[in-house]
C-alpha cells in the first residue's frame, strides 16, 4: 500500500496536488517537500496524507523533504481557512507563510579559537590575546579589543597556528524571556483589566477580549501583563503582537525588550532577508516566543501560538488591499480560534465590528476610561471655517495661528495634522482647465516640491513639473491647488520664522530608523512644530506636545465610503489624542466647514459612545457591516469591448441566493488605472450568509479571458 500526499505549492493554483510518497519518507502534515511540477521540482507543503492506490493514472512521486523546520498543522489549516475566506486559491496565503523560509541565512561568523599549539614567539601582547581567547571562541576584532592590541597581533597568532578560524552560525538572539522583570505598578483600572485578561488566559482555549481605553490610558502595560501571563502559563507558548505601522514597531520592540529581557522577533517588509530567515526558523522551532510585526506576521509558522494581540485594531492598515486580499484583524481572531489561543484587540477607537462583538458578549469588554496618572484628556474645540476662514491661499485660520503662537511662547510643541502627502494634491491648467493625471489613469498627480516632481500615488508614475500645460501648451498656466504637508510647512514657516519645523510623512520618513530619529528629536524638544500625516498621528507619546491642530477635518468625509464617518472619527480622535500627556494639559483645534456634522459634534463633546450608537443604528437599518456582510468584485481589462462582454456574462452568472443582493456593474471608484478600465459589483448579504462561499461559487462560473482580471474583495474598504 502506498501513501498519497497532497502537496500545496505557493503558486496561484486552485488546490493542492496529489503525489505518491517515496518509500521510507514518513511525511507529516506541514512538512516542506520538493514535488515534481512539469519538468521541474517545486517547493511545497504537505497538507494531507492518506492510504490509497494511485487511481487510474500513476502519480508522480515526492522523494525529498526540505531541510529546516516544518509548518505546524495549525499553520497549514490557517492558510487553507484564509484562502476559503478570501474566495481565493490557497497558494497565495501559503506564499506569504513561506516568505522567509527560503531567504538566505546570515553569513556565518568567523571566530578565533585557541588551538593549544604554542606560538613561535610569545610577546606580552600575544600572551594577552591568548588569555582572552581562553574564554571561548570570539570574533578576531573582539579579541584584539579585549586584549588591547592591534588586529595584526591576532592575525600573527593565526599565521603561527596558535589560533585558528572557525565558521560559526550567527546567533539569532532569541533567548527565553525573563518573566520576573519588575513592571510598573498598574493603576486600579489597569489592574482590573489585567486581572480579567489573566483569568481569560488561565481558563485556556479560544477567547477574545476588546481592550478599549482612551489614548494614554496605558493599554500597552495591560496587554504586556497578559503577554507575561501567557508565556508563564505555557513554557512553550508563543505570542504575536500585531501593529498597523512599521513606524510604531520600534517603540514597542524597545518596551518588550526591557520588559522581557530579550528582543522579540521583528517581522515586516523592512526586514532584510537574512534576519527574516532567522525569525522564521526560530518561530517555526518555537525558540522565538514573542513576535512584534505588521499584518503579514499573522502567517508566520508559529509552533504553539498562545496569544495574539492586535494593537490599534481599528486601523485600516490591517486591510491588505492587493495580491491576497485580507483583513488581518479578522484573520487574527480566526487564527486564535484555530489554535485554541486567546486574542486581545486594543484601541482607543475600536472598529464598529469589534464594539458590536463586545456589546453582544462575544468579546470580553475591558474599558479604561481615564488617562494614566495626572494626564488629562485634551480640551477639544471646533474652529468654524465659515466664520474664521484663513486668508486666501492659506490654510491656517486665525484662531489656530493664535493657539500656535501661545504654544510656541510657552516652549511647548504643536502637531499640525493634515492627511495629505506632498505640496499640493492637484495641479490644474488655468488656460484649459485640464487636471493633470498619470498616463491612462484617473487619479490626480500630486505635486512634491522637495523632489520637484509630480507623482501619482496610485501607480508610482512621476515626472518633473512641466513648464507648459501638457494638454494645451499654454505657458505659465499651471497652478497648484490645495495643501499638502509640504505647503503647510511653508505656511507655518512664514507665520513663525523662528520656529523649528519638521515634516513627518511617508516621504520624509522612509524607514524605521528615520522614524526613530524623528521621534527622538521630537521627544528631546528639538522640534517646535511637527507637520504630519497619519504616519505620526497614531501611537506616539510626545510629553511636551500640548497643541494639535487638525487642518482639514472634512477631508475624509468626502466620497461615498461606508466607513467614511467611522474612519474620520477614529483618525481625528487619535490625532487629537496626541495632545497633553503627563502633567501638561493639552488642547486640540479642529478646523471644519461642517461643525454640525455628527462626527465633529462627537469629537468636540468627546462622546464616542453617542457617535457609535448613531452610526450603528444607521448601519443596522441598511443591513451593512457589522449587521450584514459586504463583498466586491472588481474586473479590469485593456479592451473596453471585451470587458463589457465579460462583465455582462459575469452579471448573468451571479447565483441566486436568499439574503444576497448584487449591485452593479458600475465604474469602480478609480475607473482607469494604467490603461486598464475597471468595473465593479458590490454584494450585500445578511449576516448568516456564507458570503465567501457565495463569491467562490460565482467566481467558479466564469473564466476571465485575455487581459481581463477578476478579484474578489471580502469586506471591501475603499469604495
Ligand atoms: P495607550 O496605549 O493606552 O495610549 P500607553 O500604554 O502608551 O497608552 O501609556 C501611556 C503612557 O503612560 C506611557 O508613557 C506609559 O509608559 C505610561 N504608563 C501607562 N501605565 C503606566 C503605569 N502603570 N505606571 C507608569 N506609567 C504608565
Amino acid at each position: 500500500m502506498v501513501r498519497i500526499v497532497s502537496v500545496l505549492l505557493p503558486l496561484p493554483l486552485p488546490e493542492a496536488f496529489d503525489y505518491e510518497e517515496a518509500e521510507g519518507l514518513a511525511l507529516s502534515v506541514g512538512d516542506r517537500v520538493l514535488a515534481p511540477l512539469g519538468a521541474r521540482l517545486a517547493a511545497g507543503v504537505v497538507t494531507g496524507l492518506r492510504e490509497g492506490a494511485g487511481g487510474n493514472r500513476p502519480l508522480k512521486v515526492v522523494a525529498e523533504r526540505l531541510p529546516g523546520p516544518p509548518l505546524s498543522p495549525a499553520t497549514v489549516e490557517f492558510v487553507q481557512w484564509a484562502a476559503r475566506y478570501a474566495a481565493d486559491g490557497p497558494g497565495l496565503p501559503l506564499a506569504i507563510a513561506l516568505r522567509g523560509a527560503r531567504a538566505p541565512l546570515p553569513r556565518p561568523e568567523r571566530l578565533a579559537v585557541a588551538t593549544g599549539r604554542p606560538p613561535a614567539r610569545l610577546t606580552p601582547a600575544r600572551a594577552r590575546v591568548l588569555e582572552a581567547a581562553a574564554a571561548g571562541p570570539s570574533p578576531p576584532a573582539d579579541l584584539a579589543r579585549r586584549a588591547e592590541v592591534s588586529p595584526a597581533v591576532v592575525k600573527g597568532l593565526i599565521d603561527d597556528g596558535a589560533l585558528e578560524l572557525r565558521l560559526a552560525p550567527r546567533p539569532d538572539g532569541f533567548g527565553p524571556p525573563d518573566l520576573d522583570t519588575p513592571a510598573p505598578p498598574l493603576n486600579a483600572s489597569q489592574a482590573a483589566a489585567a486581572a480579567s485578561l489573566r483569568g481569560m488566559i488561565a481558563e485556556g482555549g479560544f477567547q477574545a477580549a476588546l481592550l478599549d481605553g482612551v489614548t494614554g490610558s496605558g493599554k500597552t502595560e495591560v496587554y504586556l501583563e497578559a503577554v507575561r501571563a501567557a508565556l508563564a502559563a505555557d513554557p512553550e507558548g508563543q505570542v504575536l503582537i500585531l501593529l498597523p505601522e512599521i513606524a510604531l514597531t520600534q517603540a514597542l520592540i524597545t518596551r518588550v525588550t526591557e520588559r522581557f529581557g530579550a528582543p522579540p522577533g521583528e517581522w515586516h517588509s523592512g526586514i532584510a532577508p537574512p534576519a527574516r530567515r532567522q525569525v522564521w526558523d526560530a518561530v517555526a522551532e518555537g525558540r522565538c516566543r514573542i513576535v512584534v510585526g505588521a499584518r503579514s506576521a499573522l502567517f508566520l509558522p508559529f509552533r504553539r501560538l498562545a496569544l495574539v494581540v492586535v494593537d490599534e485594531e481599528h486601523d485600516t492598515s490591517f486591510k491588505q488591499e492587493d495580491g491576497f486580499i485580507y483583513q488581518a484583524r479578522d484573520l487574527a481572531v480566526v487564527r486564535a480560534k484555530l489554535e485554541g489561543a486567546s486574542v486581545i484587540l486594543a484601541s482607543a477607537t475600536p472598529s464598529l465590528e469589534s464594539l458590536r462583538n463586545a456589546e453582544t458578549g462575544r468579546y470580553r469588554w475591558l474599558r479604561l476610561a481615564d488617562r494614566h496618572g495626572e494626564a488629562r484628556l485634551p480640551d477639544i474645540r471646533l474652529v468654524d471655517l465659515r466664520e474664521t476662514p484663513p486668508d486666501s491661499g492659506r490654510w491656517i485660520s486665525p484662531p489656530l495661528a493664535e493657539a500656535m503662537a501661545e504654544t510656541l511662547a510657552a516652549g511647548e510643541q504643536t502637531l499640525l495634522f493634515l492627511n495629505r502627502r506632498g505640496y499640493a494634491p492637484l495641479v490644474l491648467c488655468r488656460a484649459c482647465g485640464e487636471k493633470l493625471t498619470a498616463p491612462d489613469t484617473d487619479s490626480w498627480l500630486v505635486e512634491h516640491r522637495y523632489t520637484n516632481r509630480l507623482v501619482c500615488h496610485l501607480t508610482g508614475f512621476s515626472m518633473p513639473r512641466p513648464a507648459t500645460c501638457p494638454h494645451c501648451g499654454a505657458a505659465d498656466s499651471l497652478v497648484s491647488i490645495g495643501p499638502g504637508v509640504e505647503r503647510l510647512e511653508e505656511e507655518a514657516r512664514a507665520l513663525f520664522p523662528e520656529a523649528r519645523i519638521s515634516v513627518f510623512s511617508s516621504d520624509t520618513v522612509r524607514s524605521a530608523a528615520d522614524a526613530r530619529a524623528l521621534v527622538e528629536t521630537m521627544e528631546a524638544g528639538g522640534i517646535d512644530i511637527l507637520v504630519a500625516t497619519q504616519a505620526a498621528a497614531k501611537g506616539h507619546n510626545f510629553p511636551n506636545l500640548t497643541l494639535v491642530g487638525v487642518v482639514d477635518a472634512d477631508l475624509g468625509l468626502r466620497g461615498g465610503d461606508l466607513r467614511a464617518a467611522e474612519r474620520t472619527f477614529q483618525l481625528l480622535a487619535q490625532a487629537t489624542g496626541r495632545a497633553g500627556r503627563r502633567d501638561r494639559p493639552g488642547r486640540a483645534l479642529i478646523q471644519t466647514w461642517a461643525p454640525d456634522h455628527p462626527v465633529m459634534q462627537a469629537l468636540q463633546a468627546q462622546d464616542r459612545d453617542a457617535f457609535v450608537r448613531t452610526e450603528l443604528y444607521e448601519r443596522e437599518l441598511a443591513g451593512l457591516p457589522p449587521f450584514g456582510r459586504l463583498a466586491a468584485v472588481v474586473v479590469s481589462g485593456r479592451d473596453p469591448q471585451a470587458l463589457e462582454g465579460f462583465v455582462r456574462e459575469l452579471a448573468a452568472a451571479a447565483p441566486n441566493a436568499e439574503g444576497v443582493e448584487v449591485y452593479g456593474p458600475a465604474d469602480a471608484p478609480l475607473a482607469l488605472v494604467r490603461g486598464r478600465r475597471r468595473k465593479r459589483f458590490l454584494v450585500r448579504a445578511d449576516r448568516q450568509v456564507d458570503l465567501s462561499a457565495y463569491m467562490a461559487a460565482w467566481k467558479a462560473r466564469v473564466k476571465p479571458r485575455g487581459s481581463i482580471r477578476l478579484s474578489v474583495d471580502i469586506d471591501p474598504y475603499s469604495f
